[in-house]
């Protein structure tokens, strides 16, 4: 990130028009989105419209999220340096990459092992540390490095997956893409003295979170 980066333009329009101009404020997320080459978490087909105001596809039927509602839910984390923070569903690693911008520590589960070996190769690219993928079933949350901060699930389940709000540190916050399969309701969830507070973020579409506490695989329900 030190030489010349021919996005670099590109990505300050994105954070000007995309997400600044839409009511994101806090600078500390801006400058994290500025920061970090979106261009090199997308396959290389697509390299020319990382910047563009929508999600791209991944490979293996995922996608990687819009810069604007990437921007939207790492704001409402509320993350501060000192969080360890949980992501379900690592995709691209873009997300996470993020997120290491802001936090201490970033624990990242991806369900594809493909998908967790190319977000790895991703970070390495881009010069990202902080991040830890593993694969596995993030219904399940990841319970060795449990409590977090801060937990944001990129795929959209039922209803949020126990094991992740018991795993909420207190004080913690989480969001989630909660309903249908097709299109879901943006949630927050607060833990404030053992109790959680919902709030409504609005209307999101994301893939599907398969596992023990999500949809189950391809084909059902
Ligand atoms: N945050 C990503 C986008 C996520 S796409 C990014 O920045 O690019 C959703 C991802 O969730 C997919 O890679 C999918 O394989 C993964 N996923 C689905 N169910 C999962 C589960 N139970 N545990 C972990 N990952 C899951």
């Amino acid at each position: 990130m030190t030489t010349a980066d021919p996005y670099q333009r590109e990505r300050e329009e994105m954070v000007e028009f995309q997400i600044r101009a839409r009511g994101i404020g806090n600078e500390r997320v801006l400058a994290a989105m500025q920061k970090v080459p979106r261009h090199l978490f997308v396959p290389k087909t697509w390299e020319r419209a990382a910047y563009e105001d929508r999600p791209l596809p991944i490979g293996e039927g995922q996608t990687i999220s819009q810069p604007y509602i990437v921007a939207v839910m790492t704001e409402q984390l509320e993350i501060r340096p000192r969080d360890r923070v949980l992501e379900i569903g690592t995709g691209s690693g873009y997300q996470a990459a993020i997120l290491a911008e802001l936090a201490a520590k970033v624990i990242s589960v991806e369900r594809l092992p493909g998908v967790a070996d190319r977000a790895r190769e991703n970070l390495a690219r881009a010069g990202v540390t902080g991040v830890e993928i593993v694969v596995g079933d993030g219904t399940q949350g990841y319970p060795p490095e449990a409590p977090y901060d801060a937990i944001i699930v990129t795929a959209a389940s039922p209803s949020i997956p126990k094991p992740l709000i018991d795993q909420l540190a207190e004080g913690g916050r989480l969001v989630a893409p909660v309903g249908p399969r097709d299109c879901q309701d943006l949630v927050k969830l607060v833990k404030r003295e053992g109790r959680v507070e919902t709030i409504p973020l609005g209307g999101v579409c994301f893939v599907p979170l398969i596992g023990q506490f999500g949809w189950q695989g391809e084909g059902s329900p």
